[in-house]
């Protein structure tokens, strides 16, 4: 039988052939679980068959990749489409030919940007195909799967993109935990966050959370850190994990109530 990398089904991630574990490293980890019925592995291939991605246009500068039917965790990556380079944020397991054509036809990828380990799946893949590199937190190096040629390990608070955008190292869900701050998708400024801020199905709420599936809180001095960091920040609109986590209006009002609410 022909080996090949293998994706765990419960989160996504896929680990190189080298890796014999019977368990995903991702969900043995805290912050996720191995399901009750145990672990289970796919690959890219059967993917390709049984799911295909679903791309949605959020603004003229910013489309949202998910796979269909829902796959792992559910992620959605992104891509932000900006006059000197493409980027592509956070990353989903399955890179058929329909999502490759597409950012083909919007000028391919000048980088791939990380907010946390739930999203790095295949991320060397895409990497290789678009040619580009990586971007990762140090802190978050030792969740690494599998680390390619093109991952450039960061280790600033701040790193400043181009076209106004910039990675800001938040931490709490996890110490590299990122945000992408983009300044001029809206009028005071867009937030892509992945889960360091979760927002609520009400609107109204953010959670901010060691772990989310396994309800694990953060230390309050790790809030207030947080608080400090985000009040520096100029933003109105977020972009969380899930399709429904799009806050275009008094996003930061909402965060800093939500963050002031743990305080209390
Ligand atoms: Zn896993
Ligand atoms: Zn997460």
């Amino acid at each position: 039988m022909v080996q090949t990398k293998k994706i765990c089904t419960a989160c996504g991630t896929q680990f190189p052939i080298s890796y014999t574990d019977h368990l995903c490293a991702i969900c043995m980890e805290e912050r996720q679980y191995v399901p009750a019925a145990g672990q289970e592995w796919t690959s890219h291939d059967i993917l390709l068959k049984t799911h295909a991605t679903e791309i949605k246009q959020l603004n003229d500068k910013l489309y949202e990749i998910c796979i269909t039917p829902k796959f792992a965790i559910g992620q959605r990556a992104f891509l932000l489409i900006s006059e000197h380079g493409n980027i592509l944020w956070d990353c989903i397991p399955l890179l058929d030919e329909n999502v490759i054509d597409f950012i083909r036809s919007k000028g391919g990828l000048k980088a791939i940007a990380f907010s946390h380990p739930h999203y790095y799946s295949n991320m060397n893949d895409w990497a290789d195909l678009f040619r580009c590199p990586v971007y990762i937190h140090k802190n978050d190096e030792p969740y690494i799967s599998e680390k390619g040629n093109n991952i450039l390990l960061w280790e600033e608070n701040e790193l400043p993109l181009w076209d106004g955008m910039c990675l800001i190292n938040i931490g709490g869900h996890f110490a590299g935990s990122t945000i992408l701050l983009h300044t001029t998708m809206s009028e005071k400024g867009t937030v892509l966050c992945g889960d360091t801020f979760y927002l609520s199905p009400s609107m109204k709420h953010f959670a901010v959370m060691y772990s989310y599936p396994n309800r694990i809180p953060l230390p309050l001095k790790e809030i207030k850190r947080i608080k400090e960091q985000v009040k520096n920040i100029n933003f109105d609109s977020v972009y969380g994990f899930y399709p429904y986590q799009n806050l275009p209006h008094n996003a930061k009002e909402i965060l800093m109530d939500s963050l002031e609410r743990y305080l209390q």
